[in-house]
């Protein structure tokens, strides 16, 4: 595997994907990964481009089976990494981009952590982040109601990730994001990291 990973986690509203699509052509040949849910679509989202949304017996299947990287569940839905398509893309030598959660950063460091870049990305305020959920209104209150509280438990994680993009500004956020993402493409794998020492020291 040549390719690497760059987990991007924060509350939904962050705006992690307006960042990705505002650096998306700076940042050369990625791979997104779209998790699997059961969570129902939100409107405006569609299956195969969000997310691949399933029934729980489906996804408890695909449990069973082993065909999740890593899992969690997230305000009370079901949230999946499939390994295929990800080993597939490491293989190809893809900057491999997941936007996660904080269980899901944890597992991902469990498994691949050579591999892998963290950045933790957030509105500046707990009260900007709700001003942001309620003007996007694709929630009910209590949704919303949810997700702040989840937000102000994953906040305490943010020692756990590499970088912290604080997303006060979007063009600023997306060129930090930017560096970020080449940066994580040069890391290297200890299998990489061995073969070069040793054709180091044969040459
Ligand atoms: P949303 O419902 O707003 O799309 O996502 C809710 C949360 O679930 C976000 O924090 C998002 O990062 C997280 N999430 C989305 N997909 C996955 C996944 O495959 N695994 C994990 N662990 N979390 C996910």
């Amino acid at each position: 595997m040549y390719g690497a990973i760059l987990v991007l986690s924060g509350p939904s509203g962050a705006g992690k994907s307006t960042i990705i699509n505002a650096a998306s052509d700076q940042i050369g040949a990625y791979y997104f990964s779209i998790s699997t849910t059961t969570r129902a679509a939100r409107s405006g989202e569609q299956e195969g481009r969000d997310y691949f949304y399933v029934s729980t017996e489906q996804f408890e299947e695909d449990i069973e089976a082993g065909n999740f990287l890593e899992y969690a569940q997230v305000h009370g839905n079901y949230y999946g990494t499939s390994l295929k398509p990800v080993y597939e893309a490491l293989r190809a030598g893809k900057l491999v981009i997941f936007d996660i959660d904080v269980q899901g950063h944890r597992l991902v460091r469990e498994k691949l952590d050579d591999i892998t870049t963290s950045a933790f990305i957030t509105p500046p305020t707990l009260s900007e982040l709700g001003e942001r959920l309620h003007l996007r209104s694709t929630d009910s209150n209590e949704v919303i109601r949810k997700r702040l509280e989840n937000a102000k438990k994953e906040i305490r994680a943010v020692g756990e990730y590499d970088f912290v993009i604080v997303n006060g500004d979007v063009s600023r956020a997306a060129e930090a994001f930017t560096i970020i993402a080449k940066a994580a493409r040069l890391k290297q794998s200890r299998n990489a990291e061995k073969a070069f020492v040793q054709q180091w020291l044969e040459n």
